[in-house]
């Protein structure tokens, strides 16, 4: 038995976000860009048709073929080729990119509710294209002129793809551990030698030339993080004419074998087994980890965005299942059967429990993106300094509260199923098996948690954090003005979420300097605190312009619910959650270690 559901672009609630909650085209004209709301909405609305169309299309076989490797070739699974080539033809790739390397300028805000559209549709072809915008970013950033002009317009066309080359066996969460060698030649070109692994798409059939973006120590490097630089590797080497020369010396030596996103290909990476691989230094020697952060940081935010994407996939196939399935008489109501599942208290809170906080997430994607937008916009230095430490302070919370949400929303979702949702053929595992890698790779939860901690409460004394909170509560007190029913529970909650936070960011200041162990074993549910405030905030803005907008009856009362529901259901545990921050430590640290065994 099989039971899919095609997918259907969120654009409804893509287009209230961007008239009516965040409007586009006064954001646009901030930052210097021309797009208007109408032509916002009609590229998501062409992303909309190859994301619902092919991408969605090849996202079972995907799952059931797996990319494999033939000696030095992997073949990804039928149509994900084809499909590369479309996306990378429509221009897709270049969106938010300078028009200076054949991008569109778009603000991030636009490329955001695209990309997820991408994402949703089929995470490991996304996959590609995330790591290559990543290698993009630092390029553009720290790369010299040369290297700009050779690789940039390939990678923002689409015709090569990038990759992220900084784990091995030993160098996980802890980068500091990196051991790959470079060792400067004459000619200004460094010998790359080592292995990097649980590389995605570190090699592929959709492109003829691969850029990996490599992490490596020169010979005389400090020890630690201090000494690692950041390398240009490509696949095939290019020449001063820009044509393609030959192979360099590196090569995909196995495939993993995952518990999800099958299609995409996760590789060992071999690096000089022949005297080493051509690499070309970006920026300047050991400073390559500062560099690498850039990628890191837009890889982190699109991870988050996956949570966000997959939650929505997922959602809408359990909707279509519980408006399909027929199974007892729903409790309090009139007893007849052949009423759909759709009907039991519990399959109603299972979906809205998924719905607002997609919600949420996706208003706050659009928030953070906005807040990035903003940090390079030409405005006065402290509006863009502001939205600069916004957006760094929320990049680890949209990562860490995106994709451990996307853990609840993908069981649930799989629960409204029943048995068929264990079932492989229905699809409902694929998304809940797909969703498990991201709160694992771009930095688990708990290196999110701890940047969270450590770089953007500890190290500014709880400032950005103190003038959010602020933002929150002004909107709290104009929800409380604002005299609706709904208004006033949203309002009720998130005053006492506001309250909880603060608490915490305080009590997470102090902790940091006097006793940091206590800080850290609370830095998850720290993470998760500021996730479910930040989304209630989201709530309440989305309440605010569905109040403003005049919507139709139903689709306020469905915006009003929904904006109860995470009140009372996900906001309400804000209390309890800054209790563990503040007491939960002891528990954790004073286990003695001779009890483990
Ligand atoms: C499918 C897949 C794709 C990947 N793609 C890429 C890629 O393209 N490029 C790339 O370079 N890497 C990639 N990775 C690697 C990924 O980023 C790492 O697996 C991840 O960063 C975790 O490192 P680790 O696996 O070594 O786990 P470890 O670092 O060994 O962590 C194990 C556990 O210890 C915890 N831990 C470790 N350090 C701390 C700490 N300081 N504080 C609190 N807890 C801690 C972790 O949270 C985790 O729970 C990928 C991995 C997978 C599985």
């Amino acid at each position: 038995m099989t039971i899919m559901s095609q997918y259907h672009p969120p654009l409804r609630d893509i287009e209230f976000l961007l008239k009516h909650v965040f409007p586009i085209s006064e954001h646009a004209q901030r930052c210097g860009s021309e797009i208007d709301a109408d032509t916002a909405l009609m590229i998501a609305g062409e992303a909309g048709k190859l994301a619902a169309g092919k991408l969605d299309a090849i996202n079972r076989i995907g799952d059931q073929t797996g990319s494999t490797l033939d000696g030095v070739d992997v073949t990804t699974p039928p149509g994900f080729k084809e499909a590369y080539r479309e996306f990378a033809e429509g221009g897709w790739n270049g969106l938010k990119f300078p028009e200076e390397f054949g991008g569109q300028a778009l603000p991030a805000a636009v490329s955001t509710v695209v990309d997820e559209m991408w994402h949703a549709a089929n995470l490991s072809f996304a996959l590609n294209p995330m790591l290559t915008n990543g290698a993009i970013e630092a390029l553009l950033t720290a790369g010299s002129d040369a290297l700009k002009q050779t690789y940039l317009p390939k990678l923002v066309s689409g015709e090569w793809t990038g990759t992220m080359n900084l784990t091995e066996p030993q160098a996980g969460s802890d980068l500091a551990a990196v051991a790959t060698k470079a060792v400067r030649q004459a000619d200004g070109s460094y010998r790359i030698t080592g292995q990097k692994i649980f590389i995605t798409h570190g090699e592929h059939d959709f492109t003829d030339n691969i850029i990996h973006l490599v992490l490596a120590r020169t010979p005389d490097a400090p020890k630690g993080v201090k000494g690692i630089s950041l390398f240009v590797v490509p696949k095939m080497l290019v020449g001063s004419d820009g044509a393609l020369q030959g192979r360099n010396d590196l090569r995909c030596a196995s495939l993993e074998h995952k518990l999800g996103i099958h299609a995409s290909p996760t590789a060992v990476m071999s690096f000089g087994e022949n005297g080493g691989a051509t690499g070309y230094l970006v920026g300047e020697e050991n400073r390559g980890l500062e560099y690498m952060f850039i990628m890191m940081n837009e890889a982190r935010f699109a991870v988050g965005l996956q949570g966000l994407a997959v939650s929505e996939r997922a959602y809408q196939h359990a909707l279509w299942y519980a408006g399909e399935r027929v199974q007892g008489r729903a409790v309090g109501e009139d007893g007849s059967l052949g009423k759909t599942i759709l009907r039991h208290p519990d399959v109603r809170r299972l979906l809205l429990s998924t719905k607002s906080r997609i919600e949420a997430m996706r208003a706050l994607a659009v928030y953070v993106a906005m807040q990035k937008d903003l940090a390079h916009a030409p405005l006065d230095e402290e509006t863009r300094r502001l939205a600069k430490d916004r957006a760094e302070l929320l990049v680890p919370v949209l990562k860490g509260w995106l994709t451990e949400t996307a853990q609840i929303t993908t069981y649930d979702a799989l629960q409204v199923f029943g048995g068929m949702g264990f079932i492989e053929e229905t699809g409902a595992a694929q998304y809940y098996r797909d969703a498990r890698i991201l709160t694992i790779y771009e930095g688990t939860t708990a290196i999110q948690a701890n940047d969270l901690i450590g770089r953007k409460t500890a190290r500014d004394n709880g400032k950005t954090a103190g003038l959010l909170l602020d933002a929150m509560d002004a909107t709290v007190s104009q929800l409380e003005a604002s005299g609706s029913g709904a208004g006033q529970e949203l309002a009720a909650h998130l005053r006492r979420g506001c309250a909880a936070l603060r608490e915490a960011v305080q009590w997470v200041v102090g902790a940091s300097a006097d006793n940091p162990r206590a800080a850290y074993a609370g830095s998850v549910p720290y993470l998760e605190l500021w996730g479910i405030v930040a989304g209630g905030w989201m709530q309440a803005l989305r309440l605010q312009a569905a109040q403003r907008a005049g919507l139709q009856a139903e689709q306020l009362a469905a915006a009003e619910a929904s904006a109860k529901f995470f009140a009372t259901h996900v906001l309400a545990q804000a209390p309890g959650l800054a209790s563990t921050v503040t007491q939960g430590a002891s528990g954790t640290l004073e286990f003695p270690d001779a009890m483990w065994a």
